[in-house]
């Protein structure tokens, strides 16, 4: 099996067994953003605990094989990571999809989705789930976690 029929198998299943699928109760953030170009769509919800760890991350949403296996792989990938490390994920993540290197390491499952590099128009698919944790965690920082609000 090439390497590249080895990463289709892997998004091929997270698309057709998404991890992670559901609403969250008492989420910390819940957001919703959609990919006009492919009419992807999807909800993320998270919750962090006080020690600044993503306790949970699932999703809803429809869309493409590509945007529904980003969401199954980056909810699992993120869970249990604090807040700094689920960052170095995602731009290690941003940085390989647009032409960077790589770090399979860190990245995990999320490294099959390299060959979305290829088609330009799929990268948006690829990372809709990631904008949407990214702006889940700028809420969190703004918040300023559990103490010290004026
Ligand atoms: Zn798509």
């Amino acid at each position: 099996m090439s390497l590249g029929e080895l990463y289709r198998e892997i998004i091929m299943d997270h698309a057709q067994n998404p991890r992670n699928r559901g609403k969250l109760a008492d989420p910390s953030f819940q957001i919703g953003l959609n990919n006009p170009t492919c009419g992807d769509e999807i909800i993320l919800y998270g919750r962090v605990d006080k020690e600044g760890r993503v306790a949970e991350a699932t999703f809803e949403g429809n869309g493409c094989t590509i945007s529904m296996a980003a969401a199954s792989m980056m909810t699992e990938a993120v869970r249990g990571k604090p807040l700094t490390e689920a960052k170095n994920l995602l731009e290690a993540y941003k940085a390989m999809l647009t032409g960077g290197s790589s770090e399979p390491d860190l990245l995990g499952d999320l490294e099959s989705m390299k060959g979305v590099t290829q088609f330009p128009m799929r990268v948006k698919c690829a990372t809709l789930a990631f904008n949407a944790l990214e702006k889940g965690m700028e809420g969190i920082e703004k918040k300023g976690g559990s103490h010290g609000k004026a």
